[in-house]
């Protein structure tokens, strides 16, 4: 088996749970690398479980170790957190030279990010402005800039152009490939809700993911599943 390394970017704390932490869990088991890259550190969320506004270090605190709790459940190796600013990321050139040095050193032959296209704009929740920045800022990061020799990132790390093999989109509105998560939906669930700050009411997140998995499995003939927009990056 190619034992293959995973990048997954997301811009909150907890993105990665929602879009992607069936099939995460389910590589893990496979044997694949998975790391979870997260833009920002969620420090702008309020303490919904305590209905408090904390200060932004505090908050980022508690996200950051909550959204550790939930990778560690999938199998994720590691989180990283690149400091963003909750609310207020912007697909700029520092940004992109910053994911540049990210991809050259984790080297992943898969990516799974948010979907930067086909924006239909009919969810405030998937069309988040940290959202479309990030999936705009993956999306050009990857190719071509990653995979070539001549670009050259602004605070160069002195690391190797790299190729990405193939990247999934999330949260996408026009999905292609279904990935069956009926084993590791319960990993899923537990890791949502390792997000605790962030649930006003837990007990109806397991109704909720579990009738969008339902649906989504139906496409392939599986319980449950979860939904991307699959593409082969020009190499
Ligand atoms: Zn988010």
């Amino acid at each position: 088996m190619a034992h293959d390394v995973v990048a997954v970017f997301g811009a909150h704390p907890d993105d990665l749970d929602w879009a992607c932490g069936g099939t995460t869990a389910a590589w893990a088991r496979e044997g694949k690398e998975i790391y979870f890259v997260l833009l920002t550190s969620g420090e702008g969320g309020e303490d919904h479980l305590r209905r408090l506004v904390l200060p932004p270090a505090e908050m980022a605190e508690i996200r950051e170790a909550e959204q550790r709790i939930a990778a560690n459940l999938l199998g994720v190796k590691e989180v990283l957190f690149l400091g963003q600013p909750d609310g207020r990321v912007e697909a700029t050139l520092a940004l992109r030279d910053q994911l540049v040095n990210v991809i050259r050193r984790l080297r992943p032959q898969i990516v799974i990010s948010m979907d930067p296209g086909a924006w239909t704009f009919d969810s405030f929740y998937l069309y988040h402005p940290d959202h479309r920045a990030t999936a705009t800022a993956v999306f050009d990061a990857i190719y071509p800039a990653a995979g070539n020799p001549c670009y050259v990132p602004q605070a160069d790390e002195g690391l190797p152009a790299h190729k990405v093999r193939e990247v999934y989109w999330s949260g996408s509105s026009r999905p292609n490939t279904y990935i069956d998560i009926t084993a590791t939906i319960d990993l899923k669930l537990q890791a949502l809700l390792s997000h605790r700050s962030q649930l006003p009411n837990p007990d109806e997140i397991a109704t909720y993911v579990r009738q969008m998995a339902g649906q989504r499995g139906a496409k392939i003939g599986s319980r449950y599943a979860e939904a991307f927009r699959r593409m082969d990056v020009p190499q």
